[in-house]
């Protein structure tokens, strides 16, 4: 049986093969805050999360992408650039 094509690049650490579809979780509703800004009981967004097969490097997106994208547009004072 061969593994099924992964949709992500090769990991750049070791090579290995990404598998994605897993959400960062945690007792609480676990995701991104701009830390500016006082904490609210839900994340601006939270993450998804990418594993490589190989040696484990795990990479997140956030899911909530447009929300971050309006309010990074509406108050870039919270925000790094
Ligand atoms: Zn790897």
């Amino acid at each position: 049986m061969t593994a099924p094509q992964s949709r992500y690049p090769s990991c750049a650490l070791c090579g290995g093969t990404f598998v994605g579809g897993m959400r960062m979780t945690s007792q609480y509703k676990t995701g991104v805050h701009p830390y500016r800004k006082r904490l609210w009981a839900n994340p601006l967004s939270t993450l998804s999360a990418v594993v490589c097969l190989g040696c484990g490097h795990t990479k997140l997106f956030a899911d909530e992408l447009n929300r971050l994208r309006f309010e990074a547009e509406q108050h870039p004072e919270h925000f790094d650039w």
